[in-house]
């Protein structure tokens, strides 16, 4: 048996969940106080899932990166291998997307901030 005790981030109360998988792949979720408490407990234990910022330097600074969609927590630092490997260009502005469908998780590395050295 799995079990993990976290709590849901799913909104600003911040439940304390106790999720348990069985040996037969039944999950059981506790302590949430509305669905979205389950649904996040569930893909806790089975499919984690991580929104990955970070920040990347170009010819006039740096740029603050996103992912749209979190990605699975075990691609994580593939993920990041491939921002840290994709050539940049001279200019950006917020919401450029830098890599579409990174590494085929439908996820987007999006622009969120520029940030211009003097
Ligand atoms: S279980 Fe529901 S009420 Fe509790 S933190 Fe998660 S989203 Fe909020």
């Amino acid at each position: 048996m799995k079990k993990l005790e976290l709590t849901c981030i799913r909104c600003p109360i911040g439940c304390h969940l106790v999720v348990t998988k069985n040996d037969k792949g039944e999950v059981s979720v506790v302590g949430n106080s509305c669905p979205r408490g389950e649904e996040y407990g569930r893909q806790e234990i089975t499919e984690p899932r991580r929104t990955i910022t970070t920040i990347k330097s170009f010819k006039d600074g740096t740029i603050s990166l996103k992912t749209d969609i979190p990605v699975k927590k075990e691609q994580y630092f593939e993920v990041l291998d491939a921002i840290e490997s994709q050539k940049t260009k001279n200019n950006y502005k917020i919401g450029d997307i830098f890599i579409k469908n990174v590494l085929g998780t439908h996820s987007n590395i999006v622009v969120t901030g520029i940030h211009h050295e003097e």
